[in-house]
C-alpha cells in the first residue's frame, strides 16, 4: 500500500523562532490597525499586502476557516512570504448566526451598498422587537509559512455581547458601536482600544495561535 508522504513539520513551531516578516492578508483598515498593535510586542514586522501588490482573495466558503486558509495561502503564494489570515463576523443568536462570514457583505448582498453604516442600518432593522440580544464576535486566526505549508497553524476566539439599537462611541469598527459588554458597561466602540485588543475575539485567536507557534509567549 502506498502512504502518502508524511508531511513535514512547520518549521516555524519547530523551531521556536518567530519569522521576523509576515505578510497579513488583510486590506481592511480597522483590522490592520488592531493587527498591528496585537503583533508589536513580537517583534515580527507585519506586512499589509496592499503594501506587496496583493489583490484581495475571493472568500467563496461557508466558513471562517476556509476562508482564512484561502486568504493566507494567497498572500504567501503572491509573495513567497509567511503569512496570516484572520476571517471573522458577527453572528447573532435571533438571526440563526446571520451575518456570519457574510458580516462585511451583508446589506450587500440585500441589495444595499456596501458599508459598515448600511450594514449596522439593516441589522438594527432585522432586531426590531427581537427580545434575545445575544451575538458574539468570532475570528479564526491562519498562519501559513508557505503556500504548501502542510500544517497551518489555527487559533480561534469568541467574544461574547448584546446587540443594542442605538451606537454608542467612536473607537473600533464594523458593529463595534452596536455591540455591547455587559461586563464592561460599554459598547465595543467606546472601549479603549487596547482594552478592546486585550478582550477581543481578535485578540483571543492570536492568542491561541501563539500558544503553538510560542507557548512562552502566549
Ligand atoms: P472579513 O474581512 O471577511 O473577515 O470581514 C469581517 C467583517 O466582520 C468586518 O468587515 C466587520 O463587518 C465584521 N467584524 C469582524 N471583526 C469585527 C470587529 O472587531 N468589530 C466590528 N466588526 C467586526
Amino acid at each position: 500500500m502506498n502512504l502518502p508522504a508524511r508531511p513535514a513539520p512547520n518549521p516555524t513551531a519547530a523551531s521556536g523562532q518567530l519569522p521576523s516578516r509576515v505578510v497579513l492578508a488583510s486590506g481592511n483598515a480597522g483590522k490592520l490597525r488592531e493587527f498591528s498593535a496585537l503583533f508589536a510586542p513580537l517583534g515580527m514586522a507585519l506586512i499589509p499586502q496592499g503594501q506587496l501588490g496583493v489583490p484581495d482573495a475571493e472568500e467563496p466558503y461557508g466558513t471562517f476557516l476556509e476562508n482564512a486558509l484561502t486568504k493566507a495561502r494567497h498572500a504567501s503564494r503572491l509573495t513567497g512570504l509567511p503569512a496570516i489570515a484572520d476571517d471573522s463576523g458577527l453572528c447573532v443568536d435571533a438571526l440563526g448566526g446571520a451575518p456570519g462570514v457574510y458580516s462585511a457583505r451583508y446589506a450587500s448582498m440585500h441589495g444595499g451598498e456596501k458599508s459598515d453604516a448600511a450594514n449596522n442600518a439593516l441589522l438594527v432593522r432585522n432586531l426590531a422587537g427581537q427580545a434575545n440580544r445575544r451575538a458574539c464576535y468570532v475570528a479564526l486566526l491562519v498562519m501559513v509559512q508557505s503556500e504548501q505549508d502542510p500544517r497551518p497553524l489555527v487559533g480561534e476566539g469568541v467574544w461574547w455581547g448584546e446587540m443594542v439599537d442605538m451606537p454608542r462611541g467612536d473607537h473600533g469598527f464594523g458593529y463595534d458601536p452596536y455591540f455591547y459588554l455587559p461586563s464592561q458597561g460599554q459598547t465595543a466602540a467606546e472601549l479603549d482600544p487596547a482594552e478592546k485588543n486585550r478582550l477581543s475575539h481578535r485578540a483571543q485567536a492570536l492568542r491561541q495561535l501563539l500558544e503553538k507557534l510560542r507557548p512562552d509567549m502566549a
